[in-house]
């Protein structure tokens, strides 16, 4: 790469995006990179084709419930639609898509994994299988255990990040024939296994093809079979779900697990980013605030803002 960008932002999700937007509509030349193959990180969506026809399952972010005007904002210029309630928003067909038409035309780079990061007289160096980067300033908007293991436990904010904690949830894909059992939308049931299930196909701009389903591991249960293959966590989720929706196990059209080994905020850091002595290096994401879509946004935004104000103040 020639041009060697004012910030380099590693991750792709909302936090990444948000502040990727504020600098480059105030004019700093970024770059994103992110080791997935779509856009968006966990607000992520699997789509599936079956007998020909396109089947999406929200197998991270549910749906968003903005309580700030400005995402509430952005979210409907990106497209989201009301699931149930006006205030329940959800992307269509699939919450990916929102943070696709939120990330525009940024220039991302996919499927580039950063493993190291080095500083060197003035910029800094990213490196992964992929190639090399390089850039003035780095923003990492990925889960603090990640961000901690690329800095590593010598670096000044290793401790802060050592500190926040993150939750894994396992999660269930699973579709039926139309004629199948839909006994509610959503269910929160946070005593049981699956402490969230809910009926997909409910959600606007699905597909009719199938009653489609996705739950949602409680905290504990995700922790106990983390380490489970896909195939053993789906064997152990299905009856569970099918128990709880009056659906044939056998039934199933598809089914499929997936793990989020960093899923949930259980203990944020409080503030709403990390950075160096000099403002070259920061670091956020939605388990600064919290553990919301929205925390994600608004770390984003914040490390924009503080960018914008240290090259204003130069
Ligand atoms: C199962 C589940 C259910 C949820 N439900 C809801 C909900 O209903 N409502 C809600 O508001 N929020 C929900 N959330 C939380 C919400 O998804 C997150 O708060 C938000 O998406 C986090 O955004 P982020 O940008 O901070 O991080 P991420 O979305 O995690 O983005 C980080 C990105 O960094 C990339 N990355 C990581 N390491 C590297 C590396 N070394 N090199 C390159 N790229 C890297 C990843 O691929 C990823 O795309 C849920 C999350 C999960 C997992």
């Amino acid at each position: 790469m020639t041009n060697i960008p004012g910030v380099a932002i590693i991750g792709a999700g909302m936090a990444g995006i948000s502040c990727a937007r504020t600098l480059v509509q105030a004019g700093v030349s970024v770059q994103l990179v992110d080791k997935g193959r779509g856009i968006g990180g966990r607000m992520a969506t699997r789509r599936v084709t079956l007998d020909g026809c396109d089947l999406t399952f929200d197998h991270g972010a549910q749906y968003l419930r903005p309580t700030r005007d400005d995402f509430a904002q952005v979210l409907h210029h990106a497209g989201a639609r009301g699931w149930e309630s006006d205030t329940a928003l959800v992307g269509m067909p699939g919450m990916s898509r929102l943070a696709r038409n939120l990330a525009g035309e940024l220039p991302i780079s996919q499927q580039v994994e950063i493993n190291a990061i080095t500083q060197d007289g003035g910029l800094w160096h990213l490196a992964g299988p992929a190639g090399q980067l390089q850039a003035r300033r780095v923003v990492l908007t990925i889960p603090a255990p990640q961000a901690l293991a690329l800095l590593g436990r010598a670096h000044p904010l290793a401790a802060a990040l050592a500190d926040v904690r993150m939750a894994p949830c396992l999660t269930l894909m699973a579709a039926f024939p139309p004629d199948s059992p839909r006994p509610f939308s959503h269910r929160l049931a946070p005593d049981h296994p699956l402490a969230w299930i809910a009926q997909d196909s409910s959600k606007p701009g699905r597909s009719a093809a199938a009653v489609t389903w996705v739950a949602q591991a409680a905290p504990e249960f995700s922790a106990t079979h983390l380490e489970r293959t896909a195939e053993e966590i789906e064997t152990i989720m299905r009856p569970l779900l099918c128990d709880v929706i009056g659906a044939k196990g056998e039934g199933a059209l598809y089914a499929r697990a997936h793990r989020w080994r960093y899923a949930q905020t259980s203990q944020p850091l409080g503030q709403p980013f990390l950075c160096d002595a000099d403002g070259a290096l920061y670091v956020g994401g939605d388990w600064c605030l919290g553990a919301q879509a929205q925390d994600a946004w608004q770390s984003g935004q914040a490390i924009a803002q503080d960018i914008l104000a240290r090259q204003n103040a130069v």
